[in-house]
């Protein structure tokens, strides 16, 4: 039996009564957007926690995130999310983008740029880059030229795969694994082949080669859960707003109303925050545009592995790994030993907790945790000598199956704008077209532009005549 409860309050001058249905990065951003906005805020999380793809838990005394986040310059709206919620402090920032790529036995590489404008910024690097031959470090300049003139918006450029126009230009299986495929993999999670090239266009084009700054890379040096989820927690409900959580949402209809808990509620709107392939479970048929199709998105897996070691075995923040099966590889161990208020800068001992993180792990994300320990402290040792003798105090695998959608080629079509068939009803995610692909900066930004159209849609709906908002008082279909 489902009993009704109104959350609408449309009147001119009320609060305007926004629901916001996953507390992912997508739909905290909208909660917080909407109570800057002065909406009077519910949120549903069907999780006992809020962060979605984002979020941190302890074991043995340290805190382990379920997978390495790392943003750019450029995300200027996550960026800004973490200024509202008062926690940008938490993060780390390169003053200038600096990759260092190792390979076993070989004196590492490094991709970096200079203090010249884009895009000489990353000339010098290039050409310097020593995994790649000459010939395919001078192609690799052109091919970055000829990125930059595409447009990512376009859609015949959605409709080829990255991997297929890189070699339409002549690069090489080598140039594409030793170069391409390193910045493809950890920001569209497939790799060049697979990817889009509207996606890797936006990337590149927005991220490395139209400003000189933009790819500078940030990291939390705190655990996830407290960088969003506590954070914007606390912002939440300092404006009054309301947070469930366990609170799995059963239907979202037409009103805008929604079922949770054996309960329906109205509201002046709804942001429905949910992945893409939940959307169609809780929305009547045809609410989405190509709602049939939103499976078609797909999913790319992210398996992280984390190892606790007695000593130090790595001298730097993180590295790109080349000629090995590890991808990236990540010093995590002041959030590790995060006491709460502030970094606790206290370490058991010498001890260095390292995340090694690979994007696109279809072919291992089934894998026993104990091969996959085996298999990458055995890569570990390859590449940080150091790591073959030290003691492993612990070691974790976290895997995410449902990462992100795949980004592959002809997704854009399949990615619905924040509009939906229902009055009132707004979608959010890093799914939704947002021309990024599945990041922080693309959930953040759909959050905060869902949140925008739904104070609008309140406002407006406050303004209109009583008998239109009597006809959209219906129940769910
Ligand atoms: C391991 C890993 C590493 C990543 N690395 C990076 C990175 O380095 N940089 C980067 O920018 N991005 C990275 N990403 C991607 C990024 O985390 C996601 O794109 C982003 O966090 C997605 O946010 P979202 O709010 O759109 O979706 P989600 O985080 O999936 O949130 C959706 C929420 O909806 C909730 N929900 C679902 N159904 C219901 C229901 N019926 N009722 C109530 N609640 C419901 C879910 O529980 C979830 O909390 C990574 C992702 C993973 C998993």
């Amino acid at each position: 039996m489902i009993s009704a409860v109104s959350d609408k309050t449309t009147d001119a001058g009320a609060m305007p009564k926004i629901t916001v249905v996953g507390g992912g990065l997508a739909g905290l951003a909208a909660a917080v957007a909407a109570a800057d906005g002065g909406a009077q805020v519910t949120l549903y999380e069907r999780a006992p926690r809020l962060g979605g793809a984002t979020w941190s838990f302890q074991r043995n005394g340290r805190w382990y995130d379920n997978g390495q986040h790392v943003f750019m310059r450029c995300c200027a709206e996550y960026r800004a999310f973490l200024d509202r919620l008062g926690v940008a402090h938490h993060v780390a920032e390169q003053p200038r983008l600096s990759v260092p790529v190792m390979r076993p036995g070989r004196r590492p590489a490094r991709l970096s740029r200079t203090g010249a404008p884009a895009p000489l910024h990353l000339a010098r690097s290039l050409l310097r880059y020593s995994p790649l031959s000459l010939a395919d470090r001078l192609r690799a300049v052109r091919t970055a030229l000829a990125l930059r003139r595409l447009d990512p918006d376009d859609s015949d450029t959605d409709e080829t795969s990255f991997g297929g126009w890189l070699r339409f230009r002549g690069e090489t299986d080598q140039a594409i694994a030793g170069l391409w495929d390193l910045i493809c993999l950890p920001t569209v999670n497939l790799r060049a082949d697979d990817a889009s090239l509207s996606l890797a266009a936006r990337v590149f084009r927005t991220g490395l080669l139209d400003d000189a700054d933009s790819a500078d890379l940030g990291w939390a040096r705190v655990p996830l859960s407290a960088l969003h989820g506590d954070a914007a927690a606390a912002v939440i409900t300092a404006q009054g707003g309301s947070i469930r959580l366990q609170a799995q949402v059963e239907a979202v209809g037409h009103g805008p109303s929604l079922a949770a808990g054996g309960q329906r509620m109205d509201a002046g709107a709804v942001i429905l925050a949910v992945p893409h392939d939940v959307v169609g479970d809780l929305v009547p048929p045809d609410t989405v545009a190509r709602q049939s199709e939103l499976a078609d998105l797909g999913i790319s897996p992210i398996l992280n592995v984390h190892f606790v070691f007695d000593r130090q075995i790595m001298d730097v923040p993180f590295t790109a790994a080349l000629d090995s099966p590890v991808q990236f590889v990540f010093d995590r161990t002041e959030a590790a030993h995060w006491a709460g208020g502030k970094p606790s800068g206290a370490n058991n001992g010498d001890e260095q907790v390292v995340a090694v993180s690979q994007s696109a792990a279809f072919d291992e994300i089934g894998d026993r945790p104990a091969e996959i320990i085996e298999r990458y402290r055995s890569a570990l040792a390859d590449l940080f000598p150091l790591s073959a003798e030290a003691e492993l105090l612990d070691a974790v695998v976290t895997r995410e199956h449902r990462a992100t959608f795949a980004g592959r080629p002809g997704t854009r079509r399949l990615r619905p704008g924040p509009t939906t068939a229902i009055d009132g009803l707004f979608l959010a995610g890093a799914w939704t077209d947002t021309g990024w692909p599945a990041t922080m900066e693309g959930a953040v930004r759909s959050g905060t532009q869902a949140a925008r159209l739904a104070l609008d849609h309140c406002r407006g709906a406050g303004a209109r005549a009583p008998e239109l908002q009597d006809q959209s008082e219906r129940t769910i279909a």
